[in-house]
């Protein structure tokens, strides 16, 4: 079935409802303490690049047994998805930290911005080049966007969040580019601001957002959730009342963006499926898996969100996913999860071809 316009980029994999994961996959044990974010690693030097990278490979195993079709490297190689990227920049001062609220929600010791920033090489492409050796598969990489990069640092410098917004915005365009040309199929720039941010998504979040994709012949994606399953985020959605509309803000202006993919938490969330209407044209990555409980979901629960999504994203365009990283969870659980992600897109898949 094939429903897609002559100008649209093609991704290298033929089947409808390709699945794939939001981000981040659980690390196992021995490289770094289990169900945390910002966990330690458990080793240093050489031994723990070579973990790093046999980490990498069994999340791609995993994903690949649990029959996922675009992959990722689970983030296996990062220790966060902000701050690794932000450690291999010029301008931050790792050691002189302050205290600030994250996202409006809870407070964090960062570190400063203390002069200009740059990026001196590229950060994450040998691991990308490494991943793209290992599989055939279309892959998926994650970077943070411009926005959910100033909101997990202090700057004692540009003192302007939109100054420092642009800066990052180019620095993510070149390594953007150099993880296109390393092989990435899809670079997906990770916004949980946008849901927060509202005045300055539409004022200058979108615009850094298309800064960052600009000139890449690569699919890109945004995506945009409610945060990890963590406790400061559960909170937090408790105080959101039964309709999340805070998507609604955003929409109209992505719809009209460059962005390709717009990856959202559909599962379980209280986000009114209607809202993705606003975004029509635009291929959509259904969160279909919620990732703030050990609940697995079963391929029917998956299956009816997927049926939701339908009413309002083409079937061509409709991408199963998770509602976001699942770093915090299990690996049992993570596992358990992919597979019913998996076997729920099945489901609907079969519905579609009769
Ligand atoms: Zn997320």
């Amino acid at each position: 079935m094939t429903l897609l316009l002559p100008t649209q980029k093609l991704l290298p994999t033929q089947r409808l409802l390709p699945t794939s994961t939001a981000g981040s996959l659980p690390k196992p044990s021995w490289l770094a303490e289990p169900e945390k974010i910002w966990s330690p690693w458990a080793l240093e030097g050489e031994q723990l690049l070579e973990a790093k990278q046999d980490a990498l490979r069994v999340s791609l195993q995993e994903q690949l047994q649990a029959g996922i079709d675009i992959v990722s490297d689970g983030e296996q190689t990062r220790q966060h998805f902000v701050t690794t990227f932000i450690e291999h920049l010029d301008g931050v001062d790792f050691e002189k930290r302050e205290t600030v609220k994250i996202r409006n929600r809870y407070e964090a010791s960062v570190p400063s911005v203390v002069g200009s920033v740059s990026r001196q090489k590229a950060v994450f492409v040998d691991d990308a080049k490494f991943l793209r050796s290992q599989t055939d598969q279309p892959i998926k990489w994650a970077l943070p966007g411009p926005m959910t990069m100033i909101d997990t640092l202090y700057d004692g410098h540009y003192k302007s969040r939109e100054k420092l917004a642009w800066e990052f915005a180019k620095i993510l365009n070149q390594e953007a580019k150099d993880l296109e040309a390393a092989g990435v199929d899809i670079i997906q720039f990770d916004k949980p601001a946008f849901n927060v941010f509202f005045d300055d998504v539409n004022d200058w979040g979108i615009a850094t957002l298309e800064r960052a994709i600009e000139g890449l012949k690569c699919e890109t994606a945004v995506h945009i959730c409610y945060g990890y399953g963590i406790k400061a985020n559960t909170d937090w959605k408790k105080t959101l009342g039964t309709e999340w509309r805070q998507y609604e803000q955003a929409f109209p202006k992505l719809q009209q963006s460059n962005i390709d993919i717009v990856s959202l938490e559909c599962q379980n969330s209280h986000v009114p499926m209607d809202l993705i209407e606003l975004i029509r044209g635009k291929k959509v990555m259904v969160g279909a898996i919620d990732v703030a409980t050990n609940n697995i979901e079963t391929p029917e629960e998956v299956a009816d969100t997927l049926r939701k999504a339908l009413q309002f994203v083409d079937a061509d365009k409709l991408y199963p996913s998770t509602n976001c990283g699942m770093a915090p969870l299990s690996r049992q659980v993570a596992r358990g999860k992919l597979q019913a992600l998996s076997a729920g897109a099945a489901i609907v898949r079969k519905e579609l071809s009769v």
